[in-house]
């Protein structure tokens, strides 16, 4: 099976993220160095992860085709793993479905070239994210207003097309940096772009960013006014949180953000934005509704508007958040229309 060395790294830092390692990329001092003897094994088992996921869809499909419908071994399609040189060989028959491995066992193909357990340092629980204040300590000097949006354009030139991160090749369309004023008193942060988002490159413009978009207008603002940023930049796959290692590796970026716009308050939106903003796993009920600091800022922690629209409910409790924050920046709701 050749594959490229590009290809090669992809499947394995895969294969790790299967088997529960996060923090490859985070920890600038590592406490856990993999022995030589296990690193030549994983890659080796890489290598078969590219090799299965390469023939698996064919293969599948033979299976499910009647006998007299099999067609002869052919080249597996092309995929992310797919041969470039190789001559393939003759594809085997499907095996009958084996046993499940328990859980933590290497998977069934691995034969008995089983790569060894992980050290447990590499398969702990995910680690406790730094908070934005231990990030980097706090700017000594405001950026002037009229720098602000050339500082903002130079910090998106230097992320450029990134790829710090596996979110780089998650299948994103646009790289969601920010929207609204670079001088703005108040700033929401979301934990990451969704698919209109990705589509359209601007946070917040699905039905959840409608959603904040009423909510910013009830506040006696307009959008413009804000300056709203996710945690992390790029969609993850599927709507889900982002993961330690994508958050941590991004979150230099929106720390710069909140940086050179300097807001009075910071709304985090949701769980995750406090959790990462915070450095902290807790939970949302015990941060929302009280005020919190970060970078300079108040902060206040409040539901995000995807799941206010699942739980509408709730749209009384953000209210009674988004009016201490009203309080502090001196805002009134807009009149109501007679
Ligand atoms: S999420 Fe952030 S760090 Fe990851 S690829 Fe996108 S811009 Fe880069």
């Amino acid at each position: 099976m050749a594959t490229s060395p590009e290809q090669q790294l992809r499947a394995y830092v895969d294969y790790l993220r299967d088997m529960g390692v996060y923090d490859l990329y985070a920890r600038e001092a590592p406490t856990a160095v993999l022995p030589e003897d296990v690193r030549t094994r994983l890659l080796e088992a890489a290598s078969k992860v590219a090799a299965v996921k390469s023939a698996a869809p064919a293969t599948a499909a033979r299976a499910a085709a009647p006998a007299a419908q099999q067609p002869r071994p052919v080249q597996p399609a092309a995929g992310a793993f797919a041969a470039r040189t190789a001559p393939t060989p003759p594809v085997a028959a499907p095996r009958p479905p084996a046993t499940a491995p328990p859980r933590g066992d290497a998977p069934a193909f691995f034969g008995d070239d089983a790569p060894p357990p992980l050290p447990p340092e590499l398969s702990a629980p995910m680690p406790k994210p730094k908070s934005f204040d231990e990030l980097a300590p706090l700017p000594t000097q405001r950026v002037p207003a009229a720098d602000r949006p050339a500082a903002l354009a130079a910090l998106r030139a230097e992320i450029g097309d990134c790829t710090r991160c596996p979110l780089a090749y998650a299948g994103r369309h646009n790289i969601v940096f920010d929207d609204g004023s670079p001088s703005a008193r108040l700033m929401f942060v979301g934990e990451g772009p969704g698919q209109d988002e990705d589509l359209s490159g601007v946070p917040f413009v699905g039905k959840a960013g409608q959603l904040l978009n009423n909510m910013i207008n009830a506040m006696g603002l307009k959008r413009e006014e804000v300056y709203i940023a996710n945690i992390v930049k790029c969609r993850p796959p599927n709507n889900r949180a982002p993961e330690f290692v994508e958050a941590t590796t991004c979150s230099q970026f929106l720390l710069k953000q909140i940086d050179i716009v300097q807001p009075q308050v910071i709304v985090a939106l949701g769980k995750t934005a406090a959790n990462y903003l915070r450095g902290n796993n807790d939970s949302l009920t015990s941060q929302r509704g009280r005020w919190l600091a970060i970078r300079g800022a108040k902060l206040m922690v409040t539901f995000h508007p995807a799941y206010l629209l699942r739980d509408p409910a709730k749209k009384g409790e953000a209210w009674k958040d988004l009016q201490q924050v009203m309080a502090e920046l001196g805002l009134q709701p807009p009149a109501r229309k007679a």
